[in-house]
């Protein structure tokens, strides 16, 4: 019997191995995280669960949390961080399920106490009930900011403000447009609502510009005092094991940010491996469930085994992709002037100057500014200022060449570890 590895337990895992273990194929389920539900749902961990407890007799694979995977070869050999050791072992299939991250823009003032992502706020809240005490603020581009605000105040947290970079108008334009997602709508409006009787203001088409300790500076003058401020700027895919992998990597012009390319069942470019949700472009939970059960389908398809109808699946997918891309183009507008003295790369707090510089000698390939600059040779090895030296080159009028090469390991370990692996 073939084996599967499915790496990561959010909405697109889940789907992957619902349409596997229901073809009896047996499924590893790994994650770095302890529970599963991914950055949506990481407080249903029985709810999430549903495919393994469902069918526990097609089984006969595991259920891995707190398990980061280090690579994926393109022969398919998953290395994970085990307990005590590294562990390796080679799967018929590996689906890659990793999802986005969430990150800022730099600025002025942004490297100091208080100051996270909306999206950490948000997980620590949604996995380890930490409720941020004091004024808190949440700023940036997107709709994801008044979840976050919405979240912490039904959690008791004293939100005050959400500053929003993009317009109510752009919004309006979007959600007007969306056929078949008239539940964003409905939601987006009852988010607002909420956030009123909360006492929340919402400001739109206001920029953060930069931040002092416990004050905000924002476009046109005004300032704003916060104790702890969740600030993120933009979402782009964890293509880390795809890179590993050998997986082709492109770049998205709408997301500003490197993807896996892939066809429409999350084929990528490696036989046996496939990528499902964000890492073929960030499109929000719905495209995540679609997409792994497309390349579910896909693999069974590919192996001569019955497989589910795939087509409404796809065509579902597409409406889905095309709102996404909506978004991305209103969240995402040209990028704007960054402060020269702001930290690019806060690992090895390389400064925006020194990318400008690097871009201005004529540099347009990651690998060749990370040599020049570190930008992304520190813990994160690239995950957060590699979106933001594509900014950067974008400013400049290039566009990103080629991504950073992604070595093994993906995440840092315990050299010891390493020795006896
Ligand atoms: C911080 C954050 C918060 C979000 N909150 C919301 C929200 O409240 N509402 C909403 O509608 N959308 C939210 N989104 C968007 C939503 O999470 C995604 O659209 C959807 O969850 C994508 O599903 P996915 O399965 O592709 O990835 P995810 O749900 O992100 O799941 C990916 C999983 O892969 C695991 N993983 C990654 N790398 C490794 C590795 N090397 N080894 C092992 N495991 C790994 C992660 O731990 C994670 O559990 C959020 C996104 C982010 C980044």
């Amino acid at each position: 019997m073939p084996r599967a590895c499915v790496v990561g337990t959010g909405p697109a895992g889940l789907a992957v191995a619902d349409v596997l273990l229901a073809a009896g194929v047996p499924v590893d389920l790994v994650d770095e995280q302890p529970r599963a539900g991914g950055n949506i749902g990481r407080a249903m961990t029985d709810a999430a669960l549903g495919p393994m407890r469902r069918r526990p007799e097609l089984g006969g694979g595991r259920y891995r949390p707190g398990h980061p995977v280090l690579s994926v070869s393109p022969a398919r050999e998953v290395v994970v961080r085990g307990p005590q050791r590294i562990e390796r072992e080679r799967f018929d299939a590996v689906f890659l399920c990793t999802g986005a991250s969430d990150g800022q823009l730099p600025r002025p003032g942004l490297r100091q106490a208080g100051v996270k992502t909306a999206g950490a706020l948000q997980a620590l809240l949604k996995g380890q009930d930490v409720v941020p005490e004091g004024r808190v603020v949440i700023a940036g581009a997107g709709p994801f900011l008044h979840v976050v605000a919405a979240d912490l105040a039904r959690a008791g947290a004293r939100v005050t403000d959400v500053v929003d970079r993009v317009a109510v108008i752009a919004y309006t334009g979007l959600l007007a447009k969306s056929r078949g997602l008239i539940g964003n709508l409905i939601e987006f409006v009852r988010t607002q609502a909420f956030l009123r009787t909360r006492g929340v203001k919402v400001r739109f088409a206001t920029e953060v510009v930069e931040m002092g300790p416990s004050t905000l500076h924002l476009g046109g003058g005004k300032s704003l005092g916060f104790d702890v401020l969740g600030l993120s700027d933009w979402f782009a895919p964890q293509t880390q094991l795809a890179r590993t992998a050998g997986c082709t990597i492109g770049y998205s012009q709408l997301g500003r940010y490197f993807r896996v390319e892939c066809d429409a069942y999350g084929r990528a470019g490696v036989p046996g491996i496939f990528v499902a949700g964000e890492g073929q472009g960030v499109r929000g939970a719905i495209h995540a469930g679609l997409s792994g059960r497309l390349a579910a389908i896909a693999w069974l398809v590919d192996q001569g085994r019955p497989a589910p109808d795939a087509t409404a699946l796809l065509a579902r997918r597409e409406q889905v992709i095309g709102f996404a891309e909506k978004l991305e183009m209103i969240m995402y507008p040209a990028a704007r002037e960054i402060d020269a003295s702001a930290i690019a790369c806060p690992c090895e707090r390389v400064p925006v100057a020194a990318v400008r510089e690097a871009v201005a000698f004529g540099l347009e390939d990651l690998n060749s500014i990370k040599s020049v600059t570190r930008c992304g040779m520190g813990n994160c090895q690239g995950r957060y200022c590699e979106p933001v030296v594509c900014r950067l080159l974008e400013a400049a009028g290039r566009r990103p060449r080629a991504p950073l090469n992604q070595k093994t390991l993906v995440r840092p370990i315990p050299v010891g570890m390493l020795a006896d692996g």
